[in-house]
């Protein structure tokens, strides 16, 4: 067996058919390093049959842009074209996917249905939607995570303690070299596909609108090689500071699923030297990462006040009535016009660049609870913007990112203070301590300094 099973959820059982897959491509968009297109190759082997990859184009996805739209449909049209050469067709259609698939699996005499984990709601409706729609074999696999969600832990873990010491008992299991995914025989499935609203990939597709971005699997690669040769060995030290170039950047392709997670830790655990940073980039990439798809999976309420833990709602109701020291509102947010030039310079980063540096997304997202009328707000300004700037956005890491800094989720309980309770808090004098703020403030909003002189002296 190529896919190892605990990568496998079934969502609907049955035998085996004498007519094609097809692999519904959500999350792991890319043809190389897929764990739910090789299992879906699999199937097509064992019953010698064709196999198709479809994407079905969703009119809205929780605050995607045309920009992001853009940016994923180029990176289609690159996988597409990989596709191809190996005799698999791909095919784009627009729709709601729960309507769309059982129409298409019927009229075209799909035999099973093959797709890839994601733990995000609307997913999870389509699935659980698509499932009651039809009559054959219905399959999820974990691509994207390094360890299979579902398999590494059965509930939501408290911190990324709990879920290190999962992981670290079981990493050498599944952190294994990827097989390549072979040609499928020529067949004629693809001409005619039965249904007429096909797209074409490559006319929906444009350029990115993303400084220094460039969409699709090509890309991520060569952008985690130029991480790993250049910036991999300060990773440790810089990564923290704004102002410098030390992350690595590759969230975005992590993301739309360009990239493997596990091809970037297999790459990062190849390399001499570097133990410290190697060790932090792996904690990230793998702990941080596949602790909030644990999250999301186990936490229906990942994007509201309602997911926090007990301790949490409670802090945050004795602190609802407390004044606020300001008070903004979502388009004085995304306009960048609070009265904190840092707290404006991270917002001008994330709408100018499509992503704001880790360390600013903490400060970010805290302030917002500071400045607004109620934790419930905190939650649909910060999710809002997050969604519809970042790049990296409408991800499990967003929602439990922002969940981590306004409601204490997979955090501890700190010393009580106003507004925040005993969620911790983050200051301009805290942020001043770590690095060059007006530095930072420079780099993205340049012109504003007077001010910053004006914030300080009052
Ligand atoms: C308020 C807030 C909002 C966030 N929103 C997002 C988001 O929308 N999308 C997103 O991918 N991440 C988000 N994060 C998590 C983190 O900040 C980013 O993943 C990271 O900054 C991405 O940059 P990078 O790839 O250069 O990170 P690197 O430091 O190079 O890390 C490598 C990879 O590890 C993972 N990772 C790193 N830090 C975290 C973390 N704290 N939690 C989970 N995974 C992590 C990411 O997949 C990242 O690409 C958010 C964090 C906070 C506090």
């Amino acid at each position: 067996m190529v896919v190892d099973s605990r990568r496998v959820h079934v969502y609907r059982d049955g035998g085996a058919t004498d007519s094609p897959v097809l692999y519904w491509m959500q999350r792991d968009q890319r043809a190389e390093d897929n764990w739910a297109l090789l299992f879906a190759r699999e199937k097509a082997q064992e019953r010698n049959q064709p196999l198709a990859v479809m994407f079905c184009l969703a009119a809205q996805f929780l605050g995607a842009t045309e920009s992001h739209y853009r940016f994923m449909l180029s990176g289609l049209a690159e996988v597409a074209e990989t596709l191809k050469k190996l005799n698999i067709p791909f095919f784009l259609v627009k729709g709601n996917p729960s309507e769309l698939l059982p129409r298409i699996i019927s009229l075209n005499n799909i035999g099973c249905l093959v797709t890839d984990f994601n733990p995000l709601k609307p997913v999870i409706e389509w699935k659980e939607t698509t499932r009651n729609g039809i009559q054959i074999p219905f399959y999820e696999v974990d691509a994207h995570n390094v360890l299979p969600c579902r398999e590494i832990s059965p509930k939501a873990e408290f911190s990324a303690m709990h879920l290190r010491s999962r992981i670290n008992k079981r990493l050498s299991e599944f952190l294994v070299d990827f097989p390549a995914l072979r040609e499928m025989p020529e067949s004629n499935f693809s001409h005619p596909w039965n249904w007429s609203g096909i797209q074409s990939v490559q006319a929906a597709s444009g350029p990115s609108d993303f400084n220094g971005y460039e969409p699709g699997p090509r890309a991520a690669t060569a952008w985690m090689n130029g991480f790993i040769t250049g910036r991999l060995d300060g990773y440790a030290l810089l990564r923290n500071d704004p102002t410098q170039d030390g992350q690595s950047g590759l969230s975005p392709y992590l993301h739309f699923g360009h990239i493997a997670a596990q091809r970037v830790a297999l790459e990062v655990s190849r390399q001499e030297g570097a133990t410290v940073s190697r060790q932090a980039l792996l904690e990230e990439l793998i702990v941080r990462r596949e602790l909030a798809d644990n999250f999301c999976h186990y936490n229906r309420q990942y994007d509201s006040t309602q997911g926090f833990h007990r301790w949490a709602k409670e802090t945050l109701n004795v602190h609802r009535g407390d004044p606020r020291p300001f008070l903004y509102t979502f388009e004085q947010f995304r306009d960048s016009e609070t009265h904190d030039l840092l707290w404006n310079a991270a917002q001008r980063q994330l709408v100018s660049n499509g992503k704001m540096h880790g360390f600013m997304r903490m400060y970010w997202a805290k302030k917002i609870l500071e400045w607004t009328n109620s934790p419930e707000e905190a939650m649909e300004v910060a999710i809002g913007l997050n969604d519809a700037y970042s790049l990296d956005g409408r991800d499990p890491n967003g929602y439990a990112g922002i969940a981590w800094s306004i409601g204490g989720v997979h955090d501890r309980a700190w010393g009580e203070r106003p507004v925040f309770g005993k969620i911790r808090y983050m200051n301009f004098a805290g942020c001043k301590r770590k690095f060059e703020v007006e530095k930072y403030i420079r780099q993205n909003f340049g012109v504003m300094m007077k001010k910053l002189q004006y914030q300080e002296n009052n």
